[in-house]
């Protein structure tokens, strides 16, 4: 007999059924035990006479019959609460120790640490449950949308060099040229731009990028997922235009409960944004405490250049005397580019900020897609000779024609994170790393064996070692 999800047990009244699950609550009456049963699908109660011993969380296969439960016993709380499961065997495949932590409660009270040390358990949570498997709805939709509108996927590499978005990089030592290491990329921003020169015209990717910065509720650390996207011939608006309709239909198709406040979403420049708000993300729901109501908004005409040198802008080299709002390879205003040699802090840049309830989601703009542009903006950001050079290849690749583009990467886990109302990214993330750097579970890093390092050609100073 094949195995019979427990949802489906509702269609299955008076049969004999399998079904093969965990152990969600045992309640004992002397002969007679009741025991609710849960797999993917949800949970139902079973009931059986002389059952083996077994514990919760244990994983078990039930035989039996589903029989319709008398009108007042029905629990309406749940979605099988019409039947229950008459049980005529019951083995334990994997008899379950006692947990760690509790599994059925919201779990926000639990110390994180415990909670990602034992994260395949904290995954059966149902909010954590539910949360992981709504992403997975999400970005699913998301694909198929993009492609539908013939977007090419495609991966870009993990092993790279740098790729400024204005954080530290993570290295990783290179064998084959000791002495030498890649970057994980900051976000795949070089190679979509280089994927427009390549004639794709239009490229997402579900990305994965690499900041070496402070985790905040908001910020996971260490890595964290993007939807990346970039458009041949386009100008600012379309970016604007593609992703409003990418998100309201995400919402009205995967999130029917939530409400869009405004449609089309309002647009605010950033001086409006910091002289009514005081910041450029600002919270625009009319009632913060009804958790279904979503104000999305655009925040755009952002300067170019921020004046004070973002500290650790570009490995802390402190030279410059403005760093890029967005990013370097973000177009000045066609309006403003003769400001670039006179009053570079007016030049607005064409960038767009994605903003939701008051968190940034999502940032992008249109491109430079000018040498001497790009040039000018490299000049003005204090890159010395060295620094230009790493990024000679796009100047390469631009002389070969470049079509006009640009782009936007929503943030996937802050998206998710806002949307369900979850305080912190990491309730989004399967396996999140802890505040203090170590991965979920693997505990991550650690240290290296003394060949790798020899094969690395590195070495670890003695004190280093002794006193992590
Ligand atoms: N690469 C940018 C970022 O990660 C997004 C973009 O400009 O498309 O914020």
């Amino acid at each position: 007999m094949e195995r019979t999800l427990v949802k489906d047990t509702v269609n299955k009244i008076d049969e004999g059924i399998i079904l093969k699950g965990w152990v969600s609550s045992i309640r004992d009456h002397g002969k007679i035990t009741f025991i609710d049963l849960r797999d993917r699908s949800g949970i139902v109660q079973c009931i059986g006479q002389n059952l083996p011993k077994v514990t919760i969380e244990s994983v078990v296969e039930i035989k039996g019959k589903v029989a319709k439960r008398p009108e007042k016993l029905i629990n309406k709380d749940l979605e099988t609460g019409g039947v229950e499961v008459q049980v005529e065997s019951l083995e334990i495949l994997s008899l379950a120790k006692e947990l760690p932590l509790p599994i059925d409660t919201e779990g926000l009270d639990i110390d994180e640490a415990v909670r990602l040390k034992y994260r395949y358990l904290d995954l059966r949570r149902p909010r954590m449950a539910r949360n992981i498997r709504t992403r997975s709805k999400a970005v699913s939709f998301i694909r198929n949308w993009l492609i539908e509108r013939e977007f090419v996927e495609v991966e870009t590499p993990i092993l790279t060099k740098t790729t400024p978005e204005g954080a530290r990089d993570f290295l990783v030592p290179s064998r084959l040229q000791p002495g030498k290491f890649y970057a994980l990329p900051q976000s795949p921003q070089q190679y979509k731009q280089l994927l427009m020169v390549a004639g794709l015209e239009r490229y997402f990717q579900i990305a994965r990028c690499f900041r070496d910065e402070d985790p905040r509720a908001d910020r996971a650390y260490g890595e964290f997922t993007q939807l990346d996207l970039e458009m041949s011939f386009v100008e600012q608006e379309d970016i604007l235009q593609l992703a409003e309709n990418l998100f309201t239909e995400l919402v009205e198709k995967i999130f029917p409960e939530k409400h869009i406040m405004q449609k089309p979403w309002p647009r605010l420049s950033h001086k409006e944004a910091l002289a009514k708000y005081g910041t450029d993300k600002p919270d625009l729901r009319k009632d913060k405490n009804d958790p279904n109501e979503l104000a999305f908004g655009w925040t755009l005409d952002f300067p170019l250049f921020t004046e004070q040198s973002k500290e650790d802008f570009f490995h802390g080299s402190g030279q410059a005397k403005f760093a890029p709002s967005h990013h370097m390879f973000t177009a000045p205003h066609p309006d403003d580019v003769a400001l670039l040699d006179s009053d570079p802090t007016k030049v607005r840049g064409l960038q767009h900020d994605m903003v939701l309830n008051g968190f940034e989601v999502g940032g992008g703009s249109v491109r430079i897609h000018d040498a001497t542009v790009q040039q000018k903006v490299f000049d003005l950001i204090g890159f010395n000779e060295e620094q230009k050079r790493q990024f000679e290849h796009m100047l390469t690749a631009f002389a070969y024609g470049v079509p006009p583009h640009g782009g936007i990467a929503p943030g996937i886990d802050r998206f998710i994170m806002t949307v369900l109302g979850e305080p912190s990214v990491r309730e989004t993330i399967a396996f999140p790393a802890t505040a203090g750097g170590s991965t979920s579970v693997v505990s991550a890093p650690s240290e290296a064996t003394e060949e790798q390092l020899a094969e690395l050609e590195i070495k670890i100073s003695k004190a280093k070692r002794l006193n992590p």
